[in-house]
């Protein structure tokens, strides 16, 4: 029979038991989903940590839908192109990358590049798009991962596990209410471009699919540039597949919501 948790004597004995109490399952995430939001800093993240998993997803009858932060207009080292046609340039090109890998659609929302404002408007953005979604599953870069230097990816992290708990709150921007956005609650997250993965899928199979939908994104992969960025790429994938016990992998770091407040002990899960 059951414990009850005033009886367990040890944590390791409750938090078995509380893991089993909840809905969502770090080694079975994608159980109860039918449509995935993925957050992303620019054009190319969501291609570049997840093309594998998301071909795959996509494959399997779950909607994966992209919500683009910023316009991308900052990635050049091209001083005659313009800010505006490089914006330009770069949706055309992550309409086809997500093309080929059966994303669903392009949501943007036009923050400057480098510019990704981390306050209160930008979050109301984001939530009232998770209202309208209703996706069982966010996922966003890991706002912790050390020496990450781009800001729009540390700012994409925290504006969208903010969101996330947000989302569900009907007094958060009751606006959303008057225009029939529901309250939404959002039941699993995960982190990509992460250090410290819980879960991985094994893209193996699909990796010359991903580097050819990463490769899409021409106006940040040039010919030179590529020279670099498949080794990088590559290496990456083979980081977590020997992490996961397989060739290419995509790591993902996952997270069950009640844990995203109060918790001492990620360290275990
Ligand atoms: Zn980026």
């Amino acid at each position: 029979m059951r414990l009850a948790f005033e009886e367990f004597d040890r944590f390791e004995d409750a938090f078995e038991a509380l893991l089993e109490k909840l809905d969502f399952k770090v080694t079975d995430p994608f159980r109860d989903v039918k449509k995935v939001l993925c957050i992303e800093p620019h054009p190319d993240d969501c291609v570049i940590a997840l093309g594998g998993t998301i071909k795959k997803l996509a494959d399997s009858g779950i909607d994966v839908v992209y919500l683009l932060l910023t316009d991308g207009s900052m990635g050049t080292t091209d001083e005659s192109v313009l800010r505006h046609e490089l914006a330009l340039t770069r949706l055309i090109e992550e309409r086809k990358s997500s093309e080929l890998l059966g994303v669903k659609k392009v949501l943007t929302l036009d923050f400057g590049d480098t510019e990704l404002p981390y306050d209160r408007e930008a979050r109301k953005e984001i939530v009232s798009l998770i209202r309208k979604e209703k996706p069982e599953m966010v996922l966003m870069p890991d706002p912790w991962m050390p020496y990450e230097s781009h800001p729009d990816h540390r700012r994409a992290g925290f504006l969208g596990i903010e969101a996330v708990s947000f989302s569900g709150l009907p007094n958060f921007n009751r606006t959303d209410l008057m225009i029939g956005l529901e309250p939404h609650s959002v039941s699993a997250v995960g982190f990509y471009y992460t250090h410290r993965p819980n879960y991985f899928v094994d893209i193996t199979d699909v990796m010359e699919l991903k580097l050819k939908a990463v490769k899409i994104h021409e106006s940040q992969f040039t010919e030179e540039i590529w020279e670099l960025w498949e080794p990088y790429l590559r290496t990456i994938a083979l980081y977590y597949g020997k992490l996961g016990g397989m060739k290419y992998a995509e790591g993902i770091r996952f997270v069950p919501g009640i844990f995203l407040h109060i918790c001492p002990f990620h360290d275990v899960i």
